[in-house]
C-alpha cells in the first residue's frame, strides 16, 4: 500500500490535507492518529513531525511525503522531488540587530549565527567564503541575539513582523521554500502509477487556482475584440443571443487581471458580465 506522510499539525498539516481534498482523495480527519487509510484511493495517511518525513520517504517507510523545501535540503535525504505544491512558502533568512551598520555578507566574520537550518547555512557560508559559528538551537531562534547566545540569526521569515518585534533585520534571503511533493526513488511500478495519476490530479488542481470563469453578452461586432481580451483556454466559447446583433460569451480568467480585463470589455460594449467560482479545470 502506498503511503504518503504528512505534517501531524502545524503550519503544513491544513493546507496538505486540503491539498488531497482537493484532488478527490478524503482524509478521515476524525479519526486521525498515526495512520488512516484513505476510503477511496490506494493510499494510507502517515502523520508525522515535518523534521521526520523526508528521512521517512528516503527509507521507504512512506513512499511519499508532502513537506517544506527548506527540511528536504536541510535533511540532505536522497529523495525525488516530485512537485512544487504552491503553498507554505517561505524564505530563510540572515537577520541582525538593527542597529548594526551593515555593509554586506563578511560582516557575517568571526560572528556568532544561531539557527535550527545548520546544513543549509554551511552551505551559503561555503560559498560566499564567510567563517562564522554556527550555533544551533531548535527554537525561538530569534531571541538569540538579545538573550547574548548570538550576534545573527538564521531563519525562517514570511511577513518579518517577529523579526521586527524582536529588534532586528533581514539582511540576506538565502534560501526560498515551499511545500513540496516528494517521493521515494525506488518505489515499485504499481506505486508509480497511483502516484502519476495523483500528479494529474495535482496539476490540475494547480491549474484551477486563481482562474475564474465568466460569461457576458456582448456586441456581436465586439467579439474578435474580446477574444484578444480573453484568450481562454483555446479560444472563448461564443453563442448567439436572440437578441440579433448580440451574442453571450464564455472564458476563463486569471483572477489577478479580473478588474483589467472587465474594465476593458465593459468599454467595447460587454454587459450582464457573472464571474464564477470553477472546481476543477482539467487542461
Ligand atoms: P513539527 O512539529 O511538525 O516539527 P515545526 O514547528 O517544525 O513542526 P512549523 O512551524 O509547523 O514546523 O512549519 C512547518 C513548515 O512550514 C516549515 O518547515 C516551512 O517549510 C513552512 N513555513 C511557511 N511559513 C512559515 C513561517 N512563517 N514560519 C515557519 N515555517 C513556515
Ligand atoms: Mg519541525
Amino acid at each position: 500500500m502506498l503511503r504518503i506522510a504528512i505534517q501531524s499539525k502545524g503550519r503544513l498539516n491544513e493546507e496538505s490535507t486540503a491539498m488531497l481534498q482537493e484532488i478527490g482523495i478524503s482524509v478521515d480527519d476524525s479519526k486521525r492518529k498515526f495512520l488512516s487509510k484513505v476510503k477511496n484511493f490506494p493510499l494510507e495517511v502517515l502523520y508525522m513531525r515535518d523534521d521526520d518525513i523526508p528521512g521517512i520517504v528516503a527509507n521507504g517507510t512512506a513512499g511519499l511525503g508532502i513537506v517544506g523545501l527548506n527540511e528536504v535540503a536541510e535533511k540532505g535525504f536522497d529523495v525525488k522531488i516530485v512537485k512544487k505544491l504552491g503553498f507554505g512558502g517561505c524564505r530563510i533568512s540572515l537577520a541582525i540587530p538593527k542597529a548594526v551598520d551593515y555593509q554586506g555578507p563578511q560582516w557575517f566574520n568571526g560572528k556568532r549565527i544561531a539557527t535550527s537550518y545548520p546544513e543549509i547555512l554551511k552551505g551559503y557560508l561555503k560559498e560566499n567564503n564567510i567563517e562564522a559559528k554556527i550555533e544551533v538551537i531548535t527554537g525561538s531562534v530569534e531571541i538569540a541575539p538579545a538573550a547574548g547566545i548570538a550576534d545573527a540569526i538564521f531563519d525562517i521569515v514570511s511577513s518579518g513582523g517577529t523579526l521586527v518585534s524582536n529588534g532586528l533585520v533581514e539582511v540576506e534571503k538565502v534560501f526560498f521554500s515551499e511545500a513540496v511533493l516528494i517521493a521515494n526513488n525506488d518505489i515499485t511500478e504499481e506505486d508509480q502509477a497511483i502516484l502519476d495519476e495523483m500528479l494529474f490530479r495535482i496539476d490540475s488542481a494547480i491549474f484551477s487556482r486563481d482562474k475564474k470563469y465568466i460569461l457576458m453578452n456582448l456586441p456581436a461586432a465586439s467579439v474578435e475584440e474580446a477574444t484578444r481580451i480573453l484568450p481562454s483556454m483555446r479560444s472563448p466559447t461564443v453563442m448567439p443571443l436572440a437578441a440579433e446583433g448580440w451574442c453571450a460569451m464564455h472564458s476563463v480568467v486569471e483572477e489577478a487581471s479580473l478588474w483589467e480585463k472587465i474594465a476593458q470589455l465593459k468599454a467595447i460594449g460587454a454587459e450582464g458580465i457573472l464571474v464564477l467560482n470553477i472546481d476543477k479545470i482539467i487542461p
